[in-house]
């Protein structure tokens, strides 16, 4: 099954299932955050889904497909929900749709309230310019938190070795501002586990990775960044902004 769709408040798969409360979400993440950290990335995915069933995803910013791959051979159909912002590189809509396409995945596309034209005219034209916070609250954080409605537990592709600011990423925690259980099945993973993972299973990567891009996210805030820069220097570079807001 792969097929493009835009989220609704409900489980893509057509089941409204009845969430967990919040403390019973926390008590799961003091249970078993210990006992998962140093578990196999299949198995922490393994575990959320059995745990959730169709209320766990994966999200994807489509740099590249690992998470994507991974989880679908541990659980074929999973919903990947990838968030359009409007302001992406061609290249990562195309791996969105290569993704879609080869993977046995539900891929979801969810988009912001308003388009970037729209959201132009209320808020003046480049708010990524003016007010990257309210642009990226408005594009990112928000259209997210509504996706994530129909979920109880997400997956990142979050990863301690990526920057120091990521090192705290625990492999299960608690999102207190989403209210749902975060599952970072990579966050132990290094830069060469990645690779190794990409080549021995022939996993999709967004073309721009190769070139000069080795964090991508909307094409105004990234820029290339020369070779033994901070993987993430290229994003927001001259501003002190070093992250959406979606992982604070
Ligand atoms: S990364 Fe830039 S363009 Fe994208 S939502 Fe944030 S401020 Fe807007």
């Amino acid at each position: 099954m792969s097929a493009a769709t835009t989220a609704s408040a409900r489980s893509s798969k057509g089941i409204e299932t009845e969430g967990r409360s919040p403390e019973e979400l926390r008590e799961l993440v003091s249970h078993w955050g210990a006992e998962l950290e140093l578990a196999p990335a299949e198995d922490i995915i393994e575990w959320a889904a059995a745990t959730f069933g169709a209320r766990f995803c994966v999200t994807s910013s489509m740099g590249d497909a690992v998470l994507a791959h991974l989880a679908s051979t541990v659980v074929p159909g999973i919903d990947v929900v990838f968030l359009d912002t409007g302001y992406h590189f061609v290249e990562t809509m195309g791996t969105r749709d290569a993704v879609a396409s080869t993977l046995p995945v539900n891929l979801m596309t969810i988009t912001p309230a308003q388009s970037v034209a729209e959201q132009d005219t209320t808020y003046g034209t480049d708010l990524f310019r003016t007010d990257p916070d309210l642009c990226c609250k408005l594009r990112k954080v928000q259209p997210l938190a509504d996706a994530l409605t129909a979920y109880d537990a997400w997956a990142t592709g979050l990863r301690r070795a990526e920057t120091h600011n990521r090192v705290i990423a625990p492999v299960i925690g608690w999102d207190a501002k989403k209210g749902k259980v975060k599952v970072s099945p990579l966050a132990r993973w290094s830069d060469e586990q990645v690779q190794r993972y990409i080549t021995d299973n022939g996993v999709l990567v967004n073309p721009l990775m190769y070139d000069g891009y080795p964090s991508i996210g909307c094409a105004p805030c990234t820029r290339r960044v020369a070779p033994g820069e901070d993987a993430r220097s290229g994003r927001w570079a001259g501003t002190t902004k070093t992250e959406c807001g979606i992982h604070s």
